[in-house]
């Protein structure tokens, strides 16, 4: 256990003060207690106790080359002694190079970048773009997603985080993406799901009027969602709807971009290039507020004598941008992205195949690279999930009591519904892995307690 050195303050007092002016995003702010983080550095991150935790989270699967990473650090802090803020009117070194070394990974012709401070925003750009570039309106998204909490992005969202504001909603329709351990389509394999989820957007485009439609927008693996791997030929099928019916195609890689997946973006696993890309969190590592949309060559013409209505005054910050060139950079020399390829291929993927047979609560695992499931579930053979859909209170209790075990020994659970997430750092050392692996393999017990093998 790591100790914080010579710091007077102390977790109670931060928590304390935390407590006494800071609004939390998602929480109904009476019933939190936030842990008090004193410092950080790797895959690591520690309290004012003493209580060191691996995260097997990424904070919010952003921290792509972990904490306080040397090279990041040094190239903010030159930065801010260089030139801390300018415009996005002016040229700017840093913002031109991220832009250049963004373009550069991603696939065919997306070659220009519209820099946001983060995933929502860059979404929210995305869909104007598409409405303006097509002169439609209707925005097809799926079921089963995440796209960011502002207006458009929170409405395409298909989880119960749109409730409560989708009263919005005009121009978005919802549609089934293929997820085969909960099959839409009663499908028995990938072939089929692949193949019966294209032919439900295939109807849903046309009873929606293909004419009407501006943009379809996925993420390349839905991600808060379930890292579901789409099967092979969907997105491709995707695209080809899309040609079709001159629909612009938007694949949301804000959690799936910049390694993740074991690739720069997910969708180069299969080979797809959409219209717009959107990207934040790993592009900088999240030291920074960054995202942004990278936009094909014929959006941009749309674009070149008619100005772009939109805009915002951080658009390509500078000290956003030098982390981003810094991370980026660090991920090449680093051979992080193949690191991530090896884990998932290596180490995570083979341990979670064990554990899934060694627990009766794990009914299925599925990832790529360092982006992993594990699908908790009450009955392996129903596949009842351990929690009810969107379960709070007494009824989450399963997985509250799974996320405190995981904690109590030192691991940082992602827990999102009945399910958990193994998203480390892309950059984890293989033996932070199998020690994360080792403490989620006992964690688990505790989700077994609440099966019906119990
Ligand atoms: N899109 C996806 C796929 C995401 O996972 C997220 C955040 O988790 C967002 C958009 C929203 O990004 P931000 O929270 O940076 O606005």
């Amino acid at each position: 256990h790591v100790t914080t050195g010579d710091t007077a303050a102390t977790g109670a007092a931060v928590k304390a003060a935390d407590r006494a002016h800071v609004f939390h995003s998602w929480s109904a702010q009476a019933l939190i207690d936030p842990l008090a983080v004193a410092g950080a550095e790797g895959s690591y991150f520690w309290d004012y106790d003493g209580h060191r935790y691996l995260d097997f989270a990424s904070q919010l699967v952003n921290t792509n080359i972990g904490h306080q990473h040397p090279k990041v650090v040094a190239a903010i802090q030159e930065q801010a002694a260089r030139l801390c803020t300018l415009a996005p009117g002016f040229a700017v070194d840093v913002r031109s190079e991220a832009a250049r070394l963004i373009a550069e990974r991603t696939p065919g012709d997306l070659d220009k970048v519209f820099f946001t401070n983060g995933g929502a925003e860059a979404v929210e750009n995305a869909v104007r773009m598409a409405r303006l570039h097509t002169g439609r309106q209707k925005v097809l998204s799926t079921y089963r997603s995440y796209h960011g909490a502002t207006a458009a992005a929170i409405n395409l969202t298909g989880d119960p985080r749109r409730w409560p504001s989708d009263t919005a909603a005009a121009g978005v329709v919802h549609f089934w993406g293929p997820f085969l351990y909960r099959s839409p389509f009663h499908a028995a394999t990938e072939a089929e799901e692949c193949e019966r989820a294209l032919a439900h957007l295939a109807d849903t485009i046309a009873f929606e009027g293909p004419a009407t439609i501006a943009a379809i927008i996925l993420e390349s693996v839905p991600g808060t969602a379930g890292i579901m791997i789409p099967p092979a030929g969907y997105l491709a099928g995707v695209r080809e709807l899309c040609d079709r019916h001159g629909i612009v195609f938007i694949l949301d890689e804000v959690m799936s971009g910049f390694g993740r997946t074991g690739k720069w973006f997910a969708a180069q696993h299969w080979d797809v290039t959409p219209d717009l890309i959107t990207f934040a969190k790993g592009v900088n590592s999240g030291y920074v507020p960054l995202g942004g949309v990278a936009i094909s060559a014929a959006i941009a013409e749309t674009f070149a004598t008619r100005p772009y209505p939109g805009g915002l005054t951080y658009s390509g910050h500078p000290l956003a941008c030098a982390a981003a060139v810094a991370t980026i950079n660090t991920m090449e020399e680093e051979g992080v992205v193949e690191h991530a390829a090896h884990l998932g291929e290596n180490v995570i993927g083979p341990a979670l195949a064990e554990i899934a047979e060694r627990h009766p609560s794990v009914g299925e695992v599925r990832g790529l690279g360092a982006f992993w499931a594990l699908e908790l579930v009450r009955d392996e053979e129903t596949r009842e999930p351990l929690v009810p859909y969107n379960a709070a209170g007494a009824d989450n209790a399963p997985m509250a009591e799974f996320a405190a075990a995981c904690k109590a020994s030192g691991l940082w659970p992602f827990v999102n519904m009945n399910r958990t997430h193994v998203v480390p750092p892309c950059n984890i050392t293989e033996a932070e892995a199998k020690e994360g692996l080792a403490l989620l393999d006992e964690a688990l017990t505790v989700a077994d307690r609440h099966t019906t093998s119990a």
